[in-house]
Order: C-alpha cells, then sequence, then structure tokens
C-alpha cells in the first residue's frame, strides 16, 4: 500500500479501511517470528508461505521470485543472474545477500519474515547470521520440507504461476478454477522456464550438494523442524501450523 503522504484516507474504500484496521489489530497480537523456508524446488514452499505470512502477519522474501522479476526487468542484476537460473544453477552468494539485506528494511518486515529459497548455501546462511545480529534479531525456526526426489518431477512439470504475486497453481493438485487462468485477477498463468524435467535435475543437484549442508549448519543450532513434505498441502499446513504454535 502507498504511503499516507501520496494517498488520502478520505478516498479509500470504507470496507478496505476496516479491513486493513482488523488486520493490523490482529497482527498487533501476534508474536514476531523470523521462519526459514528449506526444501528441494517444488517441495510446497511457496504453497505454504502466504498461508504462515497471513497468519503471523510477516514478509514472505522468496529470492527466486525476486530474481525473476529482475530477469524480467533486464536490471542489471536480472542481467547477471539469468544464465545461472535458466541452467538450475545457483547465482552467486553476493547477489542474493545483497537482495535480502535490502529487503529485511521494508517496513511489512517489522514483524518478521519467512525467507523462502534463502540462505541456499552456508556461506549465505553464516552471512544472514552477521545481518541479523546487526539487527539484534535471530532465526526462530528453519522449517525443513523433507520429500523424496521423485515425486518432483511430476509437481514441477504440473505447476504454473501468477508471475506478479507470485501465487501457485498445479494442474492436478491445485488447479485454478479456469485453466491457464489466476483465480484473483483472470490475469494469464504461466510455467517458468526452468520447471522443465531437465533443468529439474541440475536445481536438485544444486539442492544436495549446495544446499543441504545449511539445513545441518542449522541442525546444530537446534531449531530445525522436520515436515513431511509429500502430504497433501493441508496436511503440511497442520504440521507447520503444530510447530509454530510450539
Ligand atoms: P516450491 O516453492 O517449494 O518450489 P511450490 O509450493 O511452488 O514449491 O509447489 C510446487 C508445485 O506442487 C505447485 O504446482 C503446487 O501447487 C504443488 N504442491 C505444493 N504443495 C503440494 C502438496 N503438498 N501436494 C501436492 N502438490 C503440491
Ligand atoms: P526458486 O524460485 O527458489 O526455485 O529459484 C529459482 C532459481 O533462482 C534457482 O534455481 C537459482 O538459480 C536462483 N536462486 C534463487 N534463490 C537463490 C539463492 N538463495 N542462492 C542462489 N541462487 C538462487
Amino acid at each position: 500500500m502507498a504511503s499516507s503522504s501520496s494517498v488520502n484516507l478520505e478516498d479509500l474504500d470504507s470496507i478496505d479501511l476496516m479491513n486493513e484496521l482488523l488486520r493490523r489489530m490482529k497482527c498487533s497480537t501476534k508474536p514476531d517470528k523470523r521462519l526459514i523456508l528449506i526444501g528441494p524446488p517444488g517441495s510446497g514452499k511457496g504453497t505454504q508461505s502466504p498461508i504462515i505470512k497471513d497468519e503471523y502477519c510477516l514478509c514472505h522474501l522468496a529470492t527466486g521470485d525476486m530474481l525473476r522479476a529482475a530477469v524480467a526487468a533486464k536490471t542489471p542484476l536480472g542481467v547477471k543472474a539469468k544464465e545461472a537460473m535458466e541452467n538450475g544453477q545457483l547465482v552467486s552468494d553476493d547477489l542474493v545477500v545483497g537482495i535480502i539485506d535490502e529487503a529485511l528494511k521494508k517496513p511489512s518486515c517489522q514483524k518478521g519474515f519467512i525467507l523462502d529459497g534463502f540462505p541456499r548455501t552456508v556461506v549465505q546462511a553464516q552471512k544472514l547470521d552477521e545481518m541479523l545480529q546487526h539487527r539484534a534479531v535471530k532465526v526462530d525456526k528453519v522449517l525443513n520440507f523433507a520429500i523424496d526426489d521423485s515425486i518432483l518431477e511430476e509437481r514441477i512439470t504440473g505447476r504454473w504461476i501468477h508471475p506478479t504475486s507470485g501465487r501457485t497453481y498445479h494442474t492436478k493438485y491445485a488447479p485454478p478454477k479456469v485453466p491457464g487462468v489466476d483465480d484473483v485477477t483472470g490475469e494469464p498463468l504461466i510455467q517458468r522456464k526452468d520447471d522443465t524435467a531437465a533443468v529439474l535435475k541440475s536445481r536438485l543437484e544444486a539442492f544436495h550438494i549446495q544446499t543441504e549442508p545449511v539445513i545441518d549448519y542449522y541442525s546444530k543450532k537446534g531449531i530445525v523442524a522436520n515436515l513431511h513434505a509429500e502430504k497433501p498441502p493441508k496436511e503440511v499446513t497442520t504440521e507447520v501450523e503444530k510447530v509454530l504454535s510450539s
């Protein structure tokens, strides 16, 4: 939402204003939470994130979404990231650390954050620790979306996304009301360029070699909660709720 300096509150719809007020009242009673979602591509991080975000009034920072927006806008960052992303490799630590450091300053991250797809290397995890130390806060929980690789090809090749909102659909498991169309805006859905069986192989390799050690990094700190990410979405949500309320 734009700042009050550029918007006359009298011009806003009363229902929208009331809803925003109610949302803020609800949020003021929620504890701060700083969460990391780790799991291979297709494990359900992007599906669960909006639910957690709304429940705890957190910001949702998905480095993949941010990088795709930069590639689409052909920014200098996007130009640097494009090739690695298309090949299913990780982009350099410095690029993603810079994006997260900047994004954490957003007012929407005041009550905490969900990091989705970051950190993906131990170096990124160490840099995140430094960033949070400067802000005198720390990660509360790491949700590990544990799932067998064999399930992921069907999830990835059936995925459709609404690029501006990041909303995710699946032809079989979460179909939109009208095929190819976003339920909320009516805009067209797209398939990601890297959501192919061939690129998935490289992405999984990157996950096992570079990202799995990040789970060990946080296990040593005693903050990892393992989820059964192969279960249906609602059951995964129930597991997440249990972990976050304990
Ligand atoms: P990630 O963000 O971890 O890459 P997504 O949340 O985008 O994964 O999920 C990948 C695909 O699988 C999407 O099309 C989504 O609709 C679908 N999906 C997500 N969670 C589940 C689940 N628990 N069971 C079946 N399909 C799921
Ligand atoms: P995702 O949307 O999380 O599947 O990410 C898509 C692609 O963006 C990945 O395959 C990487 O090329 C890149 N990417 C996203 N997050 C990171 C990260 N934390 N570190 C390095 N590369 C990343």
